[in-house]
């Protein structure tokens, strides 16, 4: 049996590009080590932010809440965790319970928001009424929670489960839709725009996606294995993984370095051009004057409902009982 090239326990991981092994203790120190030096190098998170961490109850966002709640001590913030309960059946149901027990064990607060609480309808019955793709509603829906919990809660950053895989994924594909407005968002940080959008900040952008699955494993934090039905393996996304992976084995490494450049070189790509405005219904971020949560909810239910899930995610939040802040730079 391979033995770990730190201590020469028995090795569970073998890190191809650094050729070595690592047992269990070492490859959890190592990616932990690969976040906190994320955090550093790209000044994600300052003492006494609050970061707010969405979790689908899949490994990424679980690796995310483990690997913060352990650094918060280390570096003085607070995270608060979010899952969005989206309605798929049997698959939003087990996502809920993951991410439950994943924040009991940590010790992290949570807030569970319910699309069909909000809307009335879940996410397939949304997707459906508005006949588009359930995906595209799908993260509509969520963008616009994420962002309204994290503005309610006057968070300074929202803590984003993408790892290095899916990165190089999302930046190929843009290029070669030649979207290079879009790979001006993949980087490792995004800016926040005061009272109407909380910035984004991507821990695992240097971490694999075989390595946030061990670490989520190793850590025994609970996440769900099983994906969501609606994932559709035949995507240009998918496709491409699969030809990033072996290029990934001939040349290890290569997804780093091309993550690493393009973080360097970000500013130069353009940004959206899309004005920048306060939708007249909710308040929050929009390009015109109704945001899209508000227009496709508008469209079906015959209201706007943004005032409706501020009001419910208002409750929630209070219901935390969090020390107010008055200092962040992200409420209205
Ligand atoms: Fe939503 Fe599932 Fe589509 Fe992901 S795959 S965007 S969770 S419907
Ligand atoms: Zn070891
Ligand atoms: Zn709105």
């Amino acid at each position: 049996m391979a033995k770990c090239s730190i201590c020469g326990g028995p090795a569970v991981a073998y890190i191809r590009y650094q050729r070595r092994y690592l047992c269990d203790r070492h490859f959890v120190e190592y990616v932990e080590s690969k976040i906190r030096r994320a955090i550093s190098r790209y000044k994600m998170i300052r003492q006494g932010y609050r970061v707010l961490v969405p979790v689908s109850g899949g490994k990424d966002s679980a690796t995310v809440l483990t690997a913060l709640s352990k650094l918060s001590r280390e570096f003085g913030f607070e995270v608060v965790a979010l899952h969005i309960d989206l309605g798929i059946g049997d698959y939003s149901v087990k996502s809920k319970e993951a991410s439950i027990k994943a924040a009991n064990k940590l010790g992290v607060p949570l807030i569970v928001v319910s699309v069909k609480e909000i809307t009335g309808y879940t996410i397939p019955e949304l997707a459906r009424k508005a006949r588009r793709p359930v995906c595209s509603v799908c993260g509509l829906v969520k963008r616009y929670i994420i962002n309204l919990v994290a503005v309610e809660l006057g968070a300074d950053a929202v803590a984003l489960g993408h790892n290095a895989d899916d990165l190089a994924v999302y930046s190929m594909k843009s290029f070669i839709t030649q979207d290079l407005s879009n790979i001006s968002k993949l980087g490792p940080k995004t800016e926040s725009i005061k009272g109407l959008a909380v910035g984004r900040i991507r821990p695992l952008y240097e971490v694999y996606e075989k390595e946030s699955y061990l670490y989520a494993l190793l850590t025994e934090t609970p996440f769900l294995h099983e994906e969501c039905p609606n994932v559709d393996f035949s995507s240009m996304e998918n496709r491409l993984k699969v030809h990033i992976n072996s290029l990934e084995e001939e040349k290890p490494g290569v997804k780093i370095t091309m993550l690493r450049n393009m973080a360097k070189r970000i500013r130069d790509y353009p940004k959206p051009q899309l004005p920048i405005s306060r939708c007249r219904h909710c308040g929050l971020l929009s390009s015109g004057d109704e945001c899209s949560f508000c227009r496709l909810t508008k469209r079906i239910t015959g209201q706007p409902l943004g005032p409706r899930a501020r009001e419910v995610v208002r409750s929630l939040v209070a219901s935390l009982q969090l020390a107010p802040r008055q200092d962040s730079a992200y409420k209205s």
